[in-house]
């Protein structure tokens, strides 16, 4: 199956309120040129410098979601471009990518990184830290981001019930009072490959997707 096939099967089973990233990390340029000629302006990538290096060689109408783990650090060789930040996990990170937002004279959109999985290896908030981040002061004076919604990842299981419970779990926090005060909040980000429409049935509004796009990653 080519990519361009790939991603109009996708395409086709996707509601309109819902938003595809496609997820190319560790595929060469030329596969994401084949999606980018398909139409696809939306692309998913968990290194910072993998991202850069793309997003230099590649046409500029192009948005540069990135949905890894991100270190402090590496924030800045991202801040000129990036279009959302998925992984946002504590007030630190968010705090530095405010600081290197204002450098570049511009607002840089996050979503908070929610831990809804059993494992502990998965990064993100509890929902008290949710509440103490949103609640600070820090927070509250930042103007060079903005929280534009959720983002989870389910336990890596066959389990389909245990993923549902997890993802209606973080449907529920996306819509109590405290989020739904902030009026920027829109994007629920689950779903990938293997779950995505389980997610969209739980309340997604962005679904991460890549090895059923561009095959399997070794
Ligand atoms: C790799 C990755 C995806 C896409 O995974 P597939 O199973 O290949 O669709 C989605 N989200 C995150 C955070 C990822 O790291």
């Amino acid at each position: 199956m080519s990519i361009q096939q790939n991603l109009s099967d996708i395409k086709s089973t996707l509601p309109e309120h819902v938003t595809l990233v496609a997820v190319s990390k560790t595929k060469p340029v030329s596969d994401l040129m084949q999606a980018y000629d398909a139409g696809q302006r939306i692309f998913g990538e968990n290194k910072i410098q993998e991202m850069v290096d793309k997003w230099e060689q590649m046409p500029k109408d192009i948005e540069w979601h990135m949905i890894g783990h991100v270190q402090t650090n590496k924030v800045k060789y991202m801040a000129p471009f990036v279009s959302l930040i998925h992984g946002v996990d504590s007030l630190k990170l968010l705090e530095e990518i405010n600081k290197q937002a204002l450098k570049n004279n511009r607002i840089i959109d996050c979503l908070l990184q929610i831990h809804i999985a059993e494992e502990e290896t998965k990064f993100g908030l509890d929902e008290k830290e949710l509440a103490s981040l949103l609640s600070s002061t820090s927070f509250n004076e930042m103007k060079n981001i903005r929280i534009v919604g959720l983002m989870g990842m389910a336990t890596f299981t066959d389990n389909q019930n245990q993923i549902k419970k997890e993802f209606l779990h973080l449907k529920s926090i996306f819509s109590t009072d405290a989020i739904n005060r902030i009026s920027t909040m829109k994007i629920l980000s689950m779903g990938m490959s293997g779950d995505y429409q389980l997610a969209i049935s739980c309340g997604s509004t962005m679904v991460r997707i890549g090895s059923s796009i561009f095959g399997g990653r070794i």
